[in-house]
């Protein structure tokens, strides 16, 4: 590590204590960085990395409701602002209990170098809320909603901050947010993006992050002369992204035979086929349940609970070809990164952000596995937000061809900036490096364009 990267650092993590995540999220940047502000001093004199880190706004706020028993309940609400170089601040909102301000920092940081990936004009900003929709009535869902955008309306619009959905927020939360909204506001704009279809939503944009993260894979595999063909798969999560994943894989004739939630994790040796995911994704999406009740209604599949002792994760221990850790933050661990390795694993294209720890990063770079990291694997979702952003304008909805074209075409070309630069960089392979330099490279000269602001 040079030394600036690690004043940089020691200056981070005094600056902004007891934020972990955004720590880290933060070193593995920089450390890709280090080769650019050794060839282009310019960016280290006027201190745009410095600038980066710091958000443009955090905005925190208090979210009273009332339960369905008539109590009072507070939550925390927030919107970090990270950066608007090149577009309207844009990112999800995450409703999960971990939720703190140095995870949202984190996920506005990453995001801002992966909007600046995907060519479109998105600026960086994640948001969110304390609270905890699991096991909650809808009715509990739509006043908590309503509660939090009776203070987020005043911050956010089409042309100045867009949120999404994330960690607990899907189609049902972005509904009642946007109903809301629109209610506070008199207007009816593209605010929000993962609408529904008959208001403004976009055709792909449920499926996006899963399938782009898989049209990464696809991509890194060609560049062996391979496809994801009779590829066995591990996948985490069983949300959004995880079920999109399995969708696409088995599409593109791989098999996957994992899937998980913050309970336990099943493994599937048949694969988890058409059906499979079909009752997967009414389990989720429908009726709000567990994965354990997929081993009561597939017989032959496994249950394994988590277990707090572990220092691994055994979903990452089964012998397989590739890896879609689509569930959190930091769930592959050293160990875990070893485990994969070591079974064979040699493609892993992140459909969560950050999903793997510096030193799980490491041991994937070390090994020279085709190793996608979220910020370019998982930027799907917010390109095809950006696409939705792009009818809402024009006020036209395009076909399902069109915007999975568009969306298969942003894969490449990310994919294509990612190679370009880890080579140009001299680090040939290296996707991390890749994605960190062409994310920095272009909001880095935006920001020389516009001034000290
Ligand atoms: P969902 O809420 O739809 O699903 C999240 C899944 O991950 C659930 O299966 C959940 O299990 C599991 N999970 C969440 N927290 C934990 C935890 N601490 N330990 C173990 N499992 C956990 O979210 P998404 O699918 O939308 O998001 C998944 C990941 O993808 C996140 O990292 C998100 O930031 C990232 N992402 C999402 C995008 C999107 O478009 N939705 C875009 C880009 C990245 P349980 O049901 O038990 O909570």
């Amino acid at each position: 590590m040079s030394d600036y990267v690690k004043d940089l650092i020691a200056e981070v993590k005094a600056k902004n204590p007891a934020q972990p995540e955004f720590h880290q999220a933060v070193q593995e940047v920089a450390e890709s960085l280090a080769i650019v502000f050794e060839r282009h001093p310019e960016y280290r004199t006027a201190k745009i990395l410095e600038r980066i880190i710091e958000p443009e706004r955090v905005i925190t706020f208090r979210v009273p409701w009332v339960d369905d028993q008539g109590e009072v309940q507070i939550n925390r609400g927030y919107r970090i602002e990270m950066n608007s170089a090149i577009g309207p601040y844009k990112g999800g909102l995450r409703f999960h209990p971990s939720v703190t301000l140095g995870i949202l920092k984190f996920l506005a940081f990453e995001q801002v170098f992966k909007n600046s990936l995907t060519t479109l004009p998105m600026g960086g900003g994640k948001g969110g809320s304390d609270f905890d929709p699991k096991g909650k009535s809808d009715l509990k869902i739509m006043r908590f909603c309503q509660a939090f955008m009776s203070e987020l309306f005043r911050h956010i619009g089409a042309d100045t901050d867009v949120p999404a959905g994330d960690i607990g927020v899907g189609g049902r939360e972005i509904g009642y947010l946007f109903g809301q909204y629109k209610k506070l506001r008199n207007e009816f704009t593209g605010v929000l993006t993962g609408k529904g279809l008959n208001w403004g939503g976009s055709l792909i944009r449920p499926e996006a992050t899963g399938y782009g993260s898989v049209y990464f894979a696809s991509e890194m595999l060609s560049t062996k002369g391979k496809n994801l063909q009779g590829k066995m798969c591990l996948v985490s999560g069983s949300g959004n992204v995880a079920q999109y994943t399995v969708e696409k894989i088995n599409e593109l004739g791989g098999k996957v035979v994992t899937l998980s939630d913050s309970n336990g994790y099943i493994y599937d040796e048949k694969g988890i086929d058409k059906q499979k995911i079909a009752f997967v994704m009414d389990l989720k999406n429908v009726r709000r349940g567990r994965m354990q009740e997929y081993v009561d209604k597939f017989k032959g599949t496994v249950y394994t609970p988590v277990d707090p002792k572990l220092d691994y994760n055994p979903l990452w221990n089964h012998k397989a070809d590739c890896a879609f850790p689509s569930a959190t933050q930091n769930e592959i661990n050293g160990k875990d990164a070893q485990n994969l390795v070591k079974n064979g694993v040699n493609v892993v294209s992140e459909g969560a952000n950050m999903p793997t720890t510096l030193e799980g990063v490491r041991v994937f770079l070390d090994a020279k596995i085709l190793y996608g990291p979220g910020k370019a694997a998982n930027a799907g979702g917010v390109a095809t937000s950006g696409l939705e952003m792009t009818q809402n304008s024009m006020r036209l909805n395009w076909t399902r061809e069109e915007v999975d074209t568009r969306l298969r075409m942003i894969m490449h070309s990310i994919h294509t900036s990612c190679v370009q630069m880890a080579d140009r960089f001299g680090t040939p392979g290296n996707y991390v490096n890749g994605a960190n330099i062409a994310g920095f490279l272009k909001v880095a000269d935006a920001m020389m364009d516009q001034g000290v602001v």
